[in-house]
């Protein structure tokens, strides 16, 4: 059966940078090019996770090339939501200089907080410029009130996550995920599909997201890597090309 849309880009990524993955940026380049994809971003941690990246990582980024494996390489960070007024682990200097900012909460860099902490935490992500996509928003353990936070990013020009790595390591959060597609699709909030591999045969696999999509009949419009076109269209509203 043809898939519901073919993506064109997995734009959260982790290579061994960071120690609990398991692959280079260049063997997960070349995996998602062997899909037929045009572009890559490499997302490793924030400073503040537990092996997360020192604060050079990123702004050593410069230096990497616009083009690895014959993809576009987007360079990136997956920066932690660190308290409850929603500030990140990376300073506006460096986050500025990123290509890809997806903004998640993480046990150990985020409280614990009632869902009103939470939903107030979001709400300020929501209005940070320098955030591109929110990411597995849907973790039980960081639950929110998502019908204020899903129009929320969709005024601040967020794009929301649907994450495949869920499905492996975040089983849990699926019921959420599932009511948060469908409140994007009433909202007309755009979402991604991204793998969140850690492991170069992970980039590119988002059967189960894409699943979740089309059982939510979720327009493809709205999804940023549906189509070459489309995503092109993100970029260029972030001035960038492909
Ligand atoms: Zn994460
Ligand atoms: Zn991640």
């Amino acid at each position: 059966m043809e898939p519901y849309f073919r993506p064109v880009a997995d734009l959260h990524t982790h290579t061994l940078a960071s120690p609990h993955a398991y692959s280079t940026l260049t063997e997960n380049a070349t995996a998602a090019a062997a899909l037929g994809m045009v572009a890559i971003a490499c997302t490793d941690h924030g400073p503040k996770t537990g092996d997360g990246m020192h604060p050079w990582h990123f702004s050593n980024m410069k230096i990497l090339p616009d083009r690895i494996a014959g993809l576009r390489h987007l360079r990136g960070i997956e920066v932690n939501v660190c308290d409850f007024k929603g500030s990140l682990d990376l300073n506006e200097t460096r986050l500025k200089d990123m290509e890809i900012v997806i903004a998640s909460m993480h046990g150990g860099t985020m409280p614990y907080g009632t869902p009103e902490q939470i939903t107030e935490a979001w709400l300020a992500v929501a209005e940070n410029p320098l955030v591109d996509i929110i990411g597995h928003c849907g973790t039980p353990e960081f639950a929110a009130h998502y019908e204020a936070i899903i129009p929320a990013f969709g005024r601040g020009g967020k794009v929301v996550e649907i994450n495949e790595g869920t499905f492996r390591v975040r089983r849990h959060s699926l019921e959420n995920c599932a009511r948060i597609a469908q409140l994007c699709k009433q909202h007309e909030v755009r979402v991604v599909v991204n793998s969140d591999a850690h492991y170069h045969e992970q980039v590119g696999q988002l059967g189960n997201a894409i699943a979740l999509l089309a059982e939510a009949e979720f327009p493809q419009e709205l999804i940023i890597n549906s189509s070459r076109e489309r995503f092109e269209e993100f970029l260029k509203e972030k001035q960038l090309v492909l």
